[in-house]
């Protein structure tokens, strides 16, 4: 099947792309990478009047520093983050996670506003944000405001954004000097049945700090792990540590049935990866140190 009857727009700047998605009142869509929304067309799922493409906007795919942020358009690849010294150095944690995502094809088109926007609680690059305590700039026609992305999302596939509004970018505090990241799939580079992504910050005593620990797919977005957050926050990540703070993710896990896994697998799955993260954040060498 092919895509229904719509009309193209191709904007050079952001104030001009808000005006065309301000003209539709709501019944366009943004075009990206187009690797969710144009299967969606394809498919008759979704059947936008209008696409505004924004890939002629040469602002939204920058990536800069903005004193101790680290800035990311919103038309930035998974392939760039990949490559990108900037990102090697303040975001590790970035580069090696969109390496999980789809393919070679789907990464050099996919971008961070798409993955945000697209809002699959399976996603790792939103599951990322929620867990380094990103925030997103926004442009719609009342003017601009910031989300962070802990606020971003109402459900599956469902952001508190207005279909007139344009995420522009992304803004990453400084990110903790550690991290780990899992996930289960049943294909190599499938969606995830589950991912667990923990940063943290570890003293000189060996004491943990700014410890923070997502999950994915285990909800209908990605969600912080609270209280198992509290529990690392100050211990030295012992094994008994570890073990607690697992079980106590599962409290915040309310999984889905879908084609990839049951709830009840998905709630088995999560204290074992959760273990398993937490003890690669405690025994991994930092990055760049010799084990
Ligand atoms: C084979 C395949 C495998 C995949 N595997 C994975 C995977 O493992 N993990 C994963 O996370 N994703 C996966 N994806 C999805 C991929 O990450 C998409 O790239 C992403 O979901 C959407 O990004 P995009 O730039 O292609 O957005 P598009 O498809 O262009 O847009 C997606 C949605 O976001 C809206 N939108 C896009 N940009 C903006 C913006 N700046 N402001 C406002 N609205 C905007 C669009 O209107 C649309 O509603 C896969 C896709 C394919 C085809």
């Amino acid at each position: 099947m092919k895509a229904a009857h719509f009309t193209y727009h191709r904007p050079t700047s952001v104030d001009e792309a808000v005006a065309f998605l301000d003209d539709y009142g709501g019944a366009a869509r943004v075009l990206a990478g187009g690797q969710s929304l144009v299967p969606m067309m394809n498919m008759r799922l979704w059947r936008p009047l209008a696409l505004v493409d924004i890939n002629r906007i040469p602002e939204l795919s920058e990536v800069r520093a903005e004193g101790t942020s680290t800035v990311l358009g919103a038309l930035v690849r998974y392939t760039t983050l990949e490559r990108l010294p900037l990102v090697a150095e303040r975001l590790p944690v970035l580069a090696e996670l969109v390496r999980h995502i789809g393919d070679r094809q789907v990464r050099n088109r996919g971008t961070v506003g798409g993955s945000l926007v697209q809002a699959d609680p399976t996603g790792e690059f939103p599951l990322a944000c929620l867990v380094l305590g990103a925030t997103v700039r926004v442009v719609g026609p009342a003017g601009a405001r910031a989300i962070p992305v802990a606020e971003l999302y109402e459900g599956s596939y469902a952001t508190v954004l207005e279909l007139e509004e344009l995420l522009t970018e992304v803004v990453f505090p400084p990110a903790p000097a550690h991290f780990a990241f899992t996930e289960v799939t049943r294909r190599h580079n499938d969606f995830a049945v589950l991912s667990v992504l923990a940063v943290g910050d570890r003293d000189a005593g060996g004491r943990w700090r700014d410890v923070r620990v997502g999950l994915g797919g285990i909800a209908d977005t990605p969600v912080l792990a609270e209280a198992a957050a509290e529990l690392l926050n100050g211990s030295d990540l012992s094994d008994a540590v570890i073990r607690e703070a697992a079980e106590l993710a599962v409290d915040v896990a309310d999984p889905p049935s879908d084609i990839r896994a049951s709830a009840e697998y998905r709630r088995h799955l999560l204290p074992v990866y959760a273990r398993r993260v937490l003890t690669e954040l405690r025994d991994a060498p930092l990055r760049g140190e010799q084990s």
